[in-house]
């Protein structure tokens, strides 16, 4: 029987994953919900299933109506892409007990790892270095607050079922902690069906390095370098790149022999990222575990010549690796830039609509994953990415030339994007010198106003 995955995502990420599918030589079923049935991975696929309304829980969190697709077309794996189902383990569990290979790491690994204030137990309990906070969740306000005063201000609350960003708040006094606990609390609960919150002490000025590992299911563990994800908005990230402009060979080779740690402790498998972030110091604390692909994966991609999705999916069907933790050597850099439906230039306001034409930028070095096509148009019911343009260059100098040109030469009519705001982030001068942190969009930001405002 030939193998057939289902993709049980959509945009962007649905595209990618039918790519390698189909390289591999595998059939594919798209799901889609009703406001995308015309969108680019239908098109793509080998058949398509409609599993429900344009909610995204109707449809591609509907977990019985995906299962039931897989099933009814014969599939037995399911790639779940990132975000909606990918790091749920009651949905994985579901699909272990149909007897469909899930290409991920098992419902027992996602329980664990994908907990948040769970992972930063099993971190400290393996000698891996966590951010100073809460020894678990925290019962209730009283109990949070005192825990805040004991390590002291600014701290943050975070919801240990959070991702993308959401339900986390800054405080800086004991007002503000009364004020954003129940906030954060219910903003947990809406999105992501679970309440509960920890807290970690704010750091300053930092850095956001992850690690890509991979492993197979005969005990094969490999890290695959590093990806430098400081540029954010709203703790969401907008451009990644590796190798990240600030590490040292020696940090470099602790950080990723503490990923690898861990990954190992857990008996971890399949693709994995371990995010820590990294103090003006250089001192390195490991953050949470995303257990799936992450959006800037095309990076590490670029750098390794390793195909993570194709490997993914072997992993999956219990094949070994294609390669040691030797073979895998760093070419040159790689910067991703995410390419969002949103009017960057004033306010980041969603800008869903109809994309009336595209000019795509190419040559070599550049790399574009994205499920967009003149006439095409955006749904106003999922997240913003439209694209991810991905550069490749010998150097990180050329590499930023290669991206300002790419981005010049991409143009996309009829809704807004970010392409402009990403261009001037590519001549700034503190990006150019690699010198950011976290803070860094915030900062560039104010300066976009201020102009606006002129
Ligand atoms: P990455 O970690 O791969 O850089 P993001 O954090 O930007 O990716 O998340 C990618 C997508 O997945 C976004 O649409 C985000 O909203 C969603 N997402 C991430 N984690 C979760 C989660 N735990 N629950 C629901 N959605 C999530
Ligand atoms: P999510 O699950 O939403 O991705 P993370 O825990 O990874 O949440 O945090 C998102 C971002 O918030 C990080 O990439 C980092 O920039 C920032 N951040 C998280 N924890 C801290 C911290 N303790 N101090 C400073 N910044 C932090
Ligand atoms: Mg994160």
């Amino acid at each position: 029987m030939k193998n057939k995955i289902l993709i049980a995502n959509r945009g962007e990420i649905a595209v990618r994953v039918i790519r390698a599918a189909k390289e591999l030589g595998y059939g594919t079923v798209a799901v889609y919900s009703t406001a995308d049935e015309h969108s680019l991975h239908v098109k793509l696929a080998d058949e398509a299933v409609c599993i429900g309304g344009n909610q995204s829980k109707d449809s591609y969190l509907n977990m019985n109506n995906i299962l039931s697709a897989a099933i009814s077309t014969g599939c037995n794996a399911i790639h779940p892409g990132y975000g909606f189902l990918a790091e749920n383990s009651q949905f994985v569990q579901m699909v272990e007990d149909c007897k469909i290979a899930f290409i991920g790491p098992s419902s027992k690994s996602i329980a664990m790892i994908g907990d948040k204030a769970t992972a930063r137990k099993i971190a400290k309990a393996n000698g891996v270095p966590i951010v100073e906070g809460s020894d678990g969740v925290v019962e209730d306000q009283d109990e949070g607050l005192k825990i805040a005063k004991h390590i002291g201000y600014p701290v943050m609350l975070k919801a240990s079922s959070g991702g993308g960003g959401r339900g986390i708040s800054i405080v800086r006094s004991d007002e503000e902690f009364i004020n954003a606990f129940e906030r954060t609390s219910m903003e947990a609960e809406t999105s992501f069906g679970d309440k509960s919150l920890y807290i970690e002490k704010f750091v300053e000025s930092p850095r956001h390095i992850e690690i890509q590992i991979i492993a197979d299911a005969v005990g094969n563990t490999v890290h695959l370098y590093e990806r430098d994800c400081s540029l954010q908005r709203r703790n969401q990230k907008m451009v990644e790149e590796t190798p990240s402009p600030i590490l040292n060979d020696i940090v470099r080779r602790k950080i990723g022999m503490a990923a690898i740690k861990l990954a190992k402790a857990i008996n971890y498998v399949n693709a994995g990222t371990l995010e820590f972030i990294v103090d003006p110091k250089g001192n390195f604390y490991f953050i949470e575990m995303n257990t799936r692909i992450q959006v800037e994966h095309p990076i590490t991609e670029a750098v390794t010549g390793i195909d993570l999705v194709k490997e993914q999916i072997k992993i999956a069907y219990g094949k070994p690796l294609s390669f040691k933790q030797r073979d895998v050597k760093i070419s040159g850099h790689a910067i991703e830039c995410r390419i969002n439906a949103e009017d960057a230039m004033h306010g980041f306001i969603p800008s869903p609509g109809k994309i009336n034409n595209i000019l795509f930028p190419g040559g070599i070095g550049v790399r574009l994953d994205t499920h967009i096509y003149p006439g095409y148009e955006v749904p106003p019911y999922y997240d913003s990415l439209l694209a991810k343009l991905i550069v490749h260059a010998p150097t990180r100098k050329e590499a930023v030339k290669k991206m300002r040109v790419a981005l010049e030469q991409f143009v996309v009519e009829g809704i807004m994007t970010n392409i402009e705001y990403q261009y001037l982030i590519m001549h700034n001068t503190d990006f150019i010198k690699g010198q950011y942190d976290t803070g860094f969009i915030a900062r560039f930001n104010a300066l976009v106003e201020a102009e606006n405002n002129e």
